[in-house]
């Protein structure tokens, strides 16, 4: 959305252009900090803030977006452009597994990435099928994986897990302009450990 704003402007034609966001989420980001800043550059270049909208149906014949609120009412939307990010899940693979939470993810201790139940002793799980209680990126597996491989080769030398730990590090990159990103990184498990937010220019 920003990169399309950013390009509309460049190429003279902001004027004619409206983008309104909508998310099914509260807020802007899930983490407050990244949350305030970015709306406040959505406020700052007038792009509509549409919360707790979750996209329903999609009449690509009539360009009309349909939109569920919190509060059971629907709404129809005119689009010209339509972006959509689906809907995410487990795997079909996984859902009904035994090795699996009730959600379908993979059901690991989120520190050393093991699974919990003993019985399953020999299997580890990072990134998007895993049960960790992060965001689920590609920048949180390069701080999983370390620690799963220190661990799984403890256990197959020793027996037991190593002192490895995960500390819930995610992040997310999100570009705001065609040659800037605001850098978001946080560790779940103890706490939005930058002070500043990082606009990368
Ligand atoms: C639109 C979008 C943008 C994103 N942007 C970012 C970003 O900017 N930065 C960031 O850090 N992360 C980003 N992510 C998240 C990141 O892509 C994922 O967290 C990451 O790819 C997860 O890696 P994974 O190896 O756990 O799972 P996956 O990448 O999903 O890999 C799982 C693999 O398993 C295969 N598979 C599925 N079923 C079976 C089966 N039955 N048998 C065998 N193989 C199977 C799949 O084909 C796939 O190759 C983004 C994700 C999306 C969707």
């Amino acid at each position: 959305m920003w990169m399309a704003w950013d390009r509309y402007r460049r190429t003279q034609r902001g004027q004619n252009i409206k983008i309104d966001f909508y998310t099914g989420m509260p807020t802007m980001f899930s983490v407050k900090k990244y949350s305030d800043a970015l709306d406040t550059l959505r406020v700052q270049r007038g792009v509509g803030g549409h919360f707790q909208h979750n996209l329903v149906a999609v009449d690509s014949v009539n360009h009309r977006a349909v939109f569920k609120k919190s509060d059971g009412s629907s709404t129809d939307v005119d689009y010209t452009l339509l972006h959509v990010t689906p809907p995410m899940g487990p795997l079909d693979v996984l859902k009904q597994s035994p090795i699996s939470d009730s959600a379908g993810w993979v059901q690991v201790d989120q520190t050393t990435l093991r699974h919990v139940n003993p019985d399953f002793g020999n299997i580890f799980a990072l990134g998007d099928c895993s049960s960790l209680p992060t965001s689920k990126t590609a920048a949180a597996i390069t701080a999983q994986a370390p620690v799963l491989t220190e661990n799984l080769f403890s256990v197959m030398d020793t027996g037991e897990v190593s002192a490895a730990t995960y500390d819930g590090y995610t992040s997310c990159p999100v570009g705001v302009h065609s040659h800037s990103c605001c850098y978001c990184p946080w560790l779940i498990y103890i706490y939005i450990y930058q002070t500043a937010i990082n606009w990368l220019w």
